[in-house]
């Protein structure tokens, strides 16, 4: 007969259990609270009262005083620590005190500023003050749109909204820019890469444009850990930063395993299916009434996680009290999940990472990952989701077949260890730069000498008079152009001609689904590439190059493509080198001639080949940074054949490593071996960024070359095969000791 245990008794069961390969706990923390400063109107005192809110966490608490003495402040706050009311309270009481006060709040996605409209508006309510909040985005209707910009306290917007719909149009928003306050810019962790970058461009057009209307907004962010919020707000926003990281809120004890399930093919080095695994655990918990959420990297991994579980249990405790949660699904349905969740009537979440942004869902019991999450810091984020104040509260990591996940699993103190991943932006960038510089100018005339940014820009604006975009008269910089700028610069992508990526899976329905600059789009949208987004598998049935547009149709299948680019590398400039023993580490900037060439389709599961089909297009041309390591001194013993070999093993995993040390997508960066390269003829391998112009992540390889290079060691020697498998530096070196040959060549590096 079934009998509930109590997760206690699982707890204890599990300790000992062979597949635990690490078990690591957090200990308890009381609450560390501050009374309710004076100076808070006593309308809003009531409102929070009556939700419970008698007292602040310390960290709202200075959030709150930092504010108010007129310093930008940055807040680090970790999954259900109450982070809105560190910007809700100082912006509400300043509403309260003078009506005329405003504040633009940005969230990173349309979804999550419509959570936080409702949130907001609740308290409102209690509060009794006719303040207005609204959100601005794609589907604000016209009607509205008038009363949002004229009377609205508070605009709820995204960074993309702001920087094609508000900025451009901003002779009607007088009312907001003139009396603009406060600036809230929540999930400041997301804006990295790219997007950070253009973001941090849009923020100096606002900034230019409160200066215009005569306001100067005080920033106030939030973001979830990450090594360097104060460095990337202040980046971010161009303004100093008063950091606030004295989390006050309080937490029960957190059990946190790895699970690495058995080896079920010795040859092969292949795992039990970590989805099998996943399954089997959270179908016992879920039998004895304990909320579990299930993390599932994919979309189509979270379909079947949850089809498998809800049929596993539905004679326990029903079907409905399982639910799947992932982009895509209707507001109205996630508000559903999330009251279920909060309120206990839903026992099992399975989602993929949008359940990592700062929606609230209570905290449940135990937290389940199917795979390695890809970075520190947002592993943190969904083992957040376990964890009752009061109370034990566990998180299970089950191991996939990937070399990372092996990597992490074997090496827990990498984990723990460590401070999350720092994110880097880089609005230096010059196409980016360049971009938003028109962008500025068709919003304001540029007067000579006037910095954007911490910029001198006056080349910019006189290579874009010689363009034509700009007309110059006596001292000032005019728009001359008839376009439109902010429509032909998206924010999530680097260059102009921009692939569109049109998802025809519904005829009735087609859609613009994404946006791919063209040297990305050669090697993920070829025809028949897999293209995944959002965690969604999608197959490209064409790509026509020539109007730039690839069509797409959803698919699960059990496989990724991946093209093989035939790549000529110059070096342009070397801005830093490192001497080495035998080799030299050098930065800089570089051209890349690519042309794909093949593609081949890798299984999931184990890494192997499984087919392979050509690409016709045209060689591509890219400027960008990067990091190369070249051999000074080899040993001659070793053949040519051996050496190249060896050099393509250890690029191998070097694209598995480098992303997890430099925080990026595997797509972002790119790791290319030479046997020869030019000029120096010297074996090298070059690390650079996939981007035009580079966005700082070669920058960071070359900083950071000996952890990269140490992991990748580890990496080769702690992999459970013989020697070599694709999980490692693959299959085809000749001879015996690939291993200890890869492993004595990355030593001298
Ligand atoms: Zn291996």
């Amino acid at each position: 007969m079934f009998r509930k245990k109590s997760l206690a008794q699982f707890i204890e069961e599990l300790k000992g259990h062979e597949h635990i390969v690490h078990w690591h706990e957090v200990e308890p923390r009381e609450a560390r609270l501050r009374p309710m400063p004076d100076s808070v109107d006593g309308r809003i005192q009531a409102a929070l009262s009556k939700r419970g809110i008698k007292q602040l966490y310390t960290h709202q608490y200075s959030a709150y005083e930092t504010v108010r003495k007129g310093e930008h402040i940055v807040a680090v706050t970790p999954t259900a620590s109450g982070k809105t009311l560190c910007y809700n309270l100082p912006v509400l009481q300043a509403i309260a005190e003078d009506d005329s006060s405003r504040a633009l709040y940005l969230f990173p996605t349309k979804a999550l500023a419509q959570d936080q409209k409702s949130e907001l508006n609740e308290i409102i309510a209690e509060m009794g003050i006719d303040i207005k909040s609204y959100t601005y985005d794609g589907d604000t209707s016209p009607a509205i749109r008038q009363l949002v910009r004229n009377a609205g306290h508070i605009v709820i917007t995204n960074p993309d909204m702001l920087h094609s719909a508000i900025l451009p149009h901003h002779t009607k928003w007088v009312s907001l820019f003139s009396n603009l306050k406060y600036i809230v810019i929540d999930e400041l962790h997301t804006y990295r890469g790219v997007f950070g970058s253009h973001v941090a461009n849009v923020i100096r057009r606002l900034k230019r444009i409160c200066r215009f209307y005569g306001s100067s907004p005080l920033f106030i962010c939030t973001s979830a850990t990450i090594a360097n919020p104060q460095e990337l707000a202040e980046q971010l926003t161009g303004s100093p930063m008063r950091l606030i990281d004295d989390n006050g809120a309080p937490r029960g004890r957190k059990h946190f395993v790895f699970y690495n399930p058995p080896i079920v093919n010795k040859a092969l080095n292949i795992r039990k299916s970590a989805t099998v695994e996943v399954n089997r655990l959270a179908k016992q918990f879920l039998a004895s009434k304990i909320q579990t959420i299930v993390f599932a990297r994919s979309r189509v991994r979270v379909e079947i996680i949850l089809s498998h579980l809800q049929e596993l249990v539905k004679d326990e405790i029903g079907k409905q009290s399982i639910r799947g949660y992932r982009g895509g699904y209707l507001p109205k349905q996630r508000r559903e999940i999330e009251r279920g969740l909060r309120n206990g009537e839903i026992l099992g979440v399975v989602s993929t990472n949008a359940l990592e942004l700062g929606v609230d869902i209570g905290q449940l019991q135990v937290c389940i990952m199917t795979g390695y999450p890809g970075s520190v810091a947002s592993t943190w984020q969904q083992a957040g989701r376990a964890g009752r104040r009061h109370g034990e509260a566990l998180v299970v990591m089950v191991a996939g077949n990937t070399p990372i996940d092996q990597y992490i699993v074997h090496n827990p103190e990498y984990f723990f260890d460590r401070s999350p991943e720092s994110a880097r932006i880089n609005p230096e960038n010059l196409i980016i730069l360049v971009d938003h510089l028109r962008c500025a100018a068709y919003e304001l005339p540029f007067k000579k000498g006037e910095e954007f940014g911490p910029l001198d820009i006056e080349d910019i604006l006189e290579y874009l008079v010689e363009e034509r975009v700009l007309h110059r008269s006596g001292e000032t910089f005019y728009w001359a152009n008839q376009s439109f700028p902010a429509s032909e610069v998206s924010l999530r992508s680097a260059a102009q001609e921009n692939v569109v990526i049109v998802d025809q899976s519904d005829v009735a329905n087609v859609k613009i689904i994404g946006e791919m600059d063209r040297f990305s789009a050669m090697t993920l949208l070829h025809d028949e590439a897999i293209y995944l987004h959002e965690g969604v598998q999608y197959q490209v049935e064409k790509l026509d190059w020539v109007h730039k547009k690839a069509y797409v149709r959803e698919v699960d299948v059990e496989y990724y493509t991946d093209a093989n680019l035939a790549v000529k590398l110059k070096v342009l400039d070397i801005d830093r080198t490192n001497q080495r023993r035998a080799s030299a580490l050098h930065f800089g900037d570089v051209v890349v001639n690519a042309m794909p060439t093949i593609f081949k389709k890798i299984k999931l599961s184990t890494f192997e080949n499984i087919g392979y089909g050509p690409i016709h297009l045209p060689e591509q041309e890219l400027h960008t940074s990067a990091a190369w390591i070249e051999l000074t001194e080899t040993d001659p013993q070793l053949g040519t054949n051996i050496l190249e070999q060896l050099l393509l093993g250890i690029s191998n995993v070097l694209r598995h490593i480098v992303p997890v040390h430099v925080m990026c997508d595997r797509s972002d960066i790119h790791v290319v071996s030479q046997i020869r390269a030019e000029y120096t003829q010297l074996p090298t391998i070059f690390i650079y960024d996939h981007y035009p112009g580079g966005i700082g992540l070669a920058e960071e390889v070359y900083k950071r070359f000996d952890e990269i290079k140490q992991a990748a060691a580890s990496l080769i020697r702690q992999c459970p095969c013989e020697d070599g498998c694709p999980s490692c530096i693959g299959t085809e070196i000749e001879g015996p000791n690939a291993k200890k040959m890869s492993m004595q060549l990355l030593d001298l590096l």
